[in-house]
This record gives C-alpha cells, sequence and structure tokens, in this order.
C-alpha cells in the first residue's frame, strides 16, 4: 500500500510509514456478508432447492410455480433455477423422445425380420 503523508510504497502490514514516520490508519474493511444481499439476491439454502425440486415434480400444480418462479423477478436464484429446471425437462423429453423412437424401429425391425422369416 502507499503512505497518505508522503506517497512511497510501504509494507501492508506497517502502522507507521519507514519513509516519513507518518501513522497509518488501517483500511477500514467491510465484510460482506450474504445477509447484506438485497431480497432479490438472497441465496437461497440447499433445503431450499431440494423443496422447489419436490414443489416442481408435483403434477400440473408443480407446472405452474416452475412457470411463475420463471418469469417472477422476486429472486434471480429462484429464477435462474426454475429455468435451469426447465431446460432439464426439455433435454429429458427430447432423451424420452429419442428412446421411444429408437425403441420403436427396433420393435418395427423386428416386426419385419419375423414377416420375413415367416415368408421364407
Ligand atoms: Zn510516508
Amino acid at each position: 500500500m502507499f503512505c497518505n503523508q508522503c506517497g512511497k510504497t510501504i509494507p501492508d502490514a506497517s502502522t507507521v510509514c519507514p519513509a516519513c514516520g507518518a501513522p497509518i490508519r488501517p483500511a477500514v474493511q467491510q465484510t460482506f456478508t450474504k445477509e447484506m444481499l438485497p431480497k432479490e439476491f438472497k441465496v437461497l439454502s440447499p433445503w431450499a432447492y431440494f423443496g422447489l425440486q419436490l414443489l416442481f415434480s408435483i403434477p400440473l400444480v408443480g407446472l405452474g410455480f416452475l412457470i411463475y418462479f420463471s418469469i417472477s423477478k422476486n429472486n434471480y436464484n429462484l429464477r435462474a433455477f426454475a429455468r435451469s429446471y426447465w431446460c432439464s425437462l426439455v433435454l429429458g423429453l427430447i432423451f424420452a423422445v429419442v428412446l421411444i423412437i429408437i425403441a420403436a424401429s427396433l420393435g418395427g425391425l423386428a416386426s419385419v425380420a419375423s414377416e420375413l422369416s415367416r415368408l421364407i
């Protein structure tokens, strides 16, 4: 850091400037805690995430809460979690559709093969 009196560079821990002897006032260090955050930025506890996950998994009611939390501006962490839940829902849906298509085509192939073997 620098001396307020002479401007010379001084060690961080010094209480008196080695160059001019001026007393060094320690810099007021304000510790920032998550309780000081405005309510829109409040951090959610792990249990809150657990509860939200349970809430979102309720059929229809959970979907309503999911839509509400995805667009509300009450808490950005809650909104981000709801939106990420949407992403995993969409991915899960795509995955399920792909699996169904694969299963259907395999079943279709199997039935075609059995038809062919019956003919031959
Ligand atoms: Zn000084």
